[in-house]
């Protein structure tokens, strides 16, 4: 069996540039044949997604989508309904938090950088889900990007680790509600790869030397690997998984704690 996403559309959300898992998402979604559509946040990131799209193959859309404005989420899927019609997926790879809040304690968070991560990490998933839902009439799959840090305490992840926990429930409960429609919800956890939002994160190096000295793979996790896992989920070979967590992380969550 072959994946071949010829004739489906994916929707692409959060490439700033080539480190993005969500470009090396769209690499092989755009490998196996799919027309995608690219949203970026912000006129500062146009230029670069616009460069990187046109290396593909294909006749690829590009438009703007600031996730944390609702006004904007309607106009951009009725733009994509306009252009496309229907999409089969969509793959959401966007999260937020305030720099100082991503080291120290986790009780040190304000109530304005906690609602801040909350609603651009996770409020954003259900925002994009009930905007892409009509233009599903297919079904299809979607695809969500979380970490371990909801899971467990990750050293300086703290109210990004919360936010991704909330993003992990949506999950559980848009693939209960989006299932009547053939509509597949599930999340990658991907294990830490050095990418610009990464780099927010204290400690960052550290953490990928334990993971390359204590995986089960003994090995840091690279952006194709979560990119060919996304082809997996989206494609018919997945067609029996949804509110799944799956974790492509060399197998460091299976670790003992101690
Ligand atoms: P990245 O910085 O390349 O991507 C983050 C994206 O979020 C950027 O494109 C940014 O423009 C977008 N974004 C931020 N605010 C936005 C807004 N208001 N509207 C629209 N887009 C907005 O970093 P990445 O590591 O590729 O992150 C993608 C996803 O993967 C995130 O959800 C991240 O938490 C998750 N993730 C990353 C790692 C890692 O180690 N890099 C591990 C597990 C999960």
């Amino acid at each position: 069996k072959t994946i071949d996403l010829t004739n489906r559309t994916y929707v692409v959300m959060g490439v700033a540039n080539k480190r993005s898992i969500a470009w090396a998402i769209a690499r092989s979604l755009a490998d196996a044949g799919a027309r995608l559509i690219f949203t970026y946040a912000g006129e500062r990131l146009e230029k670069n997604v616009r460069t990187l799209a046109e290396t593909l193959n294909g006749d690829h859309l590009v438009l703007p989508c600031d996730i944390t404005d609702d006004a904007e989420i309607e106009s951009t899927f009725a733009e994509i309904r306009q252009q496309v019609g229907v999409i089969h997926g969509l793959a959401h790879c966007i999260a937020f938090a305030n720099k100082e809040e991503l080291e120290g304690e986790y009780l040190n968070v304000t109530r304005d950088g906690y609602l801040l991560a909350q609603n651009v990490s996770a409020y954003s998933f259900t925002g994009v889900c009930k905007a892409a839902r009509p233009l599903m009439s297919e079904g299809g799959s979607i695809i969500t990007m979380t970490y371990l840090g909801g899971e467990r305490v990750v050293k300086n992840y703290n109210v990004m680790g919360v936010a991704k926990a909330a993003l992990d429930a949506s999950v559980m409960y848009l693939a209960n509600d989006l299932g009547k429609d053939g509509i597949r919800v599930n999340a990658i956890s991907a294990g830490p790869i050095r990418t610009l939002a990464a780099k927010g994160i204290g400690g960052f190096n550290d953490v990928l030397k334990e993971i390359e000295e204590k995986s089960p793979l003994r090995k840091t996790t690279t952006q194709e690997e979560v990119g060919d896992t996304a082809l997996f989920l989206v494609s018919d070979l997945a067609r029996g998984i949804t509110g799944e967590i799956m974790h492509v992380d060399g197998g460091y969550n299976k670790l003992s704690l101690s």
